[in-house]
């Protein structure tokens, strides 16, 4: 059981500031996302793209606010819980028990609730049975590339993730088939000229168009891969891994049986202390709302400040807060 003063659940950037701010009220945190990556939507859904109205930031990449913000927390040693999912809150005399789809219990003083629009996860294909087979020959992510060397691959999906992998890959691989239920993908021009490329040299076969029918193997690891056509026709892959690229799902998920009181699947709060209908539990950026909620990142930083004042009573069994500034303050950097 890891005991901390606040858990903080969503590694999004504002679950990432509320470490800061706990810091700097001397608490200390864990921090629990079910993507193996911090930065929440920043990181899964806009890298890339700048951002415009992060005050101080006339321009920064999200990618680059993420590790800024990392970079922030870093002094005050955070406890990160990544790639699993928080599936309950238990209220247990004044301290709160969170645990994790992993089986990992954390006994904290208060909850900051920091978990966007729900948690993210892979859009899975509707296929009997995948559930057997994930973790053994049907991975929605890739981890270590090499594990991956001398193998048969089906790749499913028709975006940049679906090329870009299949392209690394046949680097490694003994073949790949790239299955998509359409012959246009959405990708870089080049990139498609590449993967053709490799097409003509039998490296990769473009299956296309074509979709999953069912998958056919033992014990967790496939064997077949049967897929259709647009007449219905099927046939069957010899394969050894299925990588599904169709993106991420964002679901509110075991967030609805925790007893919060809800609107529109968002948290709702006391706006002057962030703080919803179960004292000592917090919701605060995208996932709470209140009147005249703006769902902006700099809100949400705002939002963590709030939480974690107020929290402070709390986690120091109501110890007045002898509020500074952190020039006065300073943190050891
Ligand atoms: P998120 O970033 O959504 O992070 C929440 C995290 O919580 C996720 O990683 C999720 O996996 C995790 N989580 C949820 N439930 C659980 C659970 N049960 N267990 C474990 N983990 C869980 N905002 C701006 O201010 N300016 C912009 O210019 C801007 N541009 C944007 C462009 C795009 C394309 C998009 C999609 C959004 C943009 N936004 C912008 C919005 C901004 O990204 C969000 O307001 C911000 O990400 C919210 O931060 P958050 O930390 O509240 O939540």
């Amino acid at each position: 059981m890891v005991k901390i003063d606040i858990a903080i659940i969503g590694a999004g950037p504002v679950g990432l500031f509320s470490i800061f701010q706990a810091g700097m009220l001397g608490m200390r945190c864990a921090v629990i996302d079910t993507l193996e990556v911090i930065g929440g939507q920043c990181s899964a859904l806009y890298p890339e793209k700048p951002i415009y109205d992060i005050p101080a930031y006339p321009k920064i990449m999200a990618a680059d606010l993420i590790q800024k913000l990392a970079e922030q927390a870093e002094p005050f040693a955070p406890i990160y819980h990544l790639g699993q999912q928080v599936v309950a809150i238990i209220k247990q005399n004044e301290q709160f028990i969170v645990k994790t789809s992993l089986g990992v219990e954390i006994e904290a003083k208060a909850v900051v609730i920091a978990a966007g629009c729900g948690a993210f996860g892979p859009n899975r294909p509707p296929l009997e049975g995948i559930d057997q087979y994930e973790g053994k020959s049907v991975f929605y992510l890739v981890n270590k590339r090499e594990q991956f060397a001398g193998k048969n691959i089906a790749i499913a999906g028709g975006g940049d993730s679906a090329i870009d992998w299949t392209l690394s890959l046949a680097e490694i691989a003994n073949k790949i088939y790239l299955i998509h239920r359409r012959d246009k993908f959405r990708c870089a021009p080049a990139s498609f000229s590449a993967v053709k490329a490799l097409s003509q040299v039998g490296k990769v076969e473009l299956v296309v168009p074509y979709q999953l029918k069912a998958l056919h193997g033992k014990d967790g690891y496939l064997q077949q891969l049967e897929v259709y056509d647009l007449t219905g026709a099927s046939r069957n892959l010899e394969i050894d891994v299925l990588l599904p690229f169709f993106g991420l799902a964002m679901e509110l998920g075991p967030i609805r049986d925790w007893g919060l009181n809800l609107s529109q699947n968002h948290i709702t709060v006391n706006q002057t202390t962030a703080e919803t209908n179960i004292p000592g539990i917090y919701a605060i950026g995208d996932i709470a709302t209140y009147p005249g909620k703006l769902k902006l990142i700099l809100s949400g930083f705002a939002e963590a400040a709030t939480a974690l004042h107020h929290a402070y009573n709390r986690v120091f069994d109501g110890k007045p807060l002898h509020f500074e500034y952190s020039t006065s303050k300073g943190v050891n950097l």
